[in-house]
């Protein structure tokens, strides 16, 4: 790879990391880890630039911490096998990073099923108590509170202070699965409603876009 080439490279990286970092800020998360994983593309040539100024390891790459960190919350199952076909061969993120990533994808997984469960109760049970959740789905209940506290940071749940603990309450249906109408070209896609929250690619015409979603029928 040519040094011109690196530097476009690590230039659109940044990009992008930047795009994602205002799209976190805006509380648009599907579209933070849609821009991550964009920037994940540019990972090799960031890295071999980043490598040519200053001869250290990595202490993490932001894109890839962020579709870990995010994937999990949304439930979004796709983003975390898009995130392990980007690893897949790239020999110098395990070099150059002090991150083992495959293994904080094996982690990123089982919280995902973790959540899925936890979303679950909270489906099958309005407004259930915070401090009851290791009682009733097992595991940590330091875990389940952290979940809670980041979904109610993500605008997905409500806790309502009582009694010591919270009363959480569903502010979206995640998991709802609808059609939605591309507004560019007018195909119609099917999914969880949370995937299109955000603008994410048309998969007709390839263009960002908000899709619109249809009531059910
Ligand atoms: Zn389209």
């Amino acid at each position: 790879m040519k040094k011109a080439e690196m530097q476009q490279h690590h230039a659109q990286y940044e990009s992008l990391i930047a795009q994602a970092q205002a799209a976190r800020r805006e509380g648009l998360f599907q579209k933070t880890i849609q821009l991550a994983l964009a920037a994940g593309e540019h990972i090799d040539g960031m890295m071999k630039y980043e490598r040519k100024r200053d001869d250290t390891r990595f202490t993490g790459i932001e894109a890839l911490d962020m579709v870990l960190r995010y994937g999990p919350l949304l439930l979004d199952f796709r983003s975390l096998d898009k995130l392990e076909q980007l690893l897949a061969g790239r020999r110098r993120v395990d070099k150059n990073t002090c991150v083992d990533y495959e293994q904080e994808l094996v982690k990123a997984k089982a919280r995902m099923w973790q959540n899925h469960k936890f979303w679950d109760h909270l489906e099958k049970n309005p407004d259930c108590r915070q401090d009851e959740l290791r009682q009733r789905l097992g595991g940590d209940q330091e875990d389940w509170r952290r979940t809670a506290e980041m979904w109610e940071d993500m605008g997905l749940i409500r806790r309502a202070p009582e009694g010591g603990s919270y009363r959480l309450t569903l502010m979206t249906q995640m998991r709802e699965v609808v059609k939605a109408k591309c507004p560019s070209c007018g195909n119609v896609a099917e999914g969880a409603k949370a995937e299109f929250l955000d603008s994410v690619p048309c998969c007709a015409c390839k263009e960002n876009v908000l899709l619109v979603i249809l009531s059910r029928e």
